[in-house]
């Protein structure tokens, strides 16, 4: 949780300034009511929902998608084209290390 110069607290640098975001100071503490409206904001874009990547994907990070696309709820196509090319090579990785050491794998990031 990023701490402005003023004391003022925001989940993310990106929501800095944006008095929408501001949830509290570091002299009086947090906004619980604006803390709970944020909890209970949706993190899924709608252009998500239907994809099979969608729980593996950073498709719900506001801050990434605000900075890309100016609005936190929508995935720029840049950020949806590298998620799909980083869990192809991910998946890629995990097959050549089942290959390897199955039994290990497994237990390092499946049964841990
Ligand atoms: S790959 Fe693209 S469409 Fe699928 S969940 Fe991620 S951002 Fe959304």
């Amino acid at each position: 949780m990023p701490v402005t110069y003023d004391g003022s607290l925001y989940p993310c640098t990106q929501f800095i300034g944006d008095p929408e975001y501001k949830l509290g100071n570091v002299f009086n503490g947090l906004d619980n009511e604006k803390v709970k409206k944020l909890i209970q904001k949706s993190s899924m874009p709608d252009e998500c929902l239907n994809c099979d990547l969608k729980n593996r994907c950073t498709n719900s990070c506001g801050c990434m998608n605000r900075l890309e696309t100016g609005n936190e709820n929508h995935v720029s196509p840049m950020q949806c084209a590298y998620e799909q090319i980083l869990i192809n090579i991910v998946d890629e990785l995990a097959e050549h290390l089942i290959k390897i050491d199955e039994k290990r794998f497994l237990k390092k990031f499946v049964n841990k």
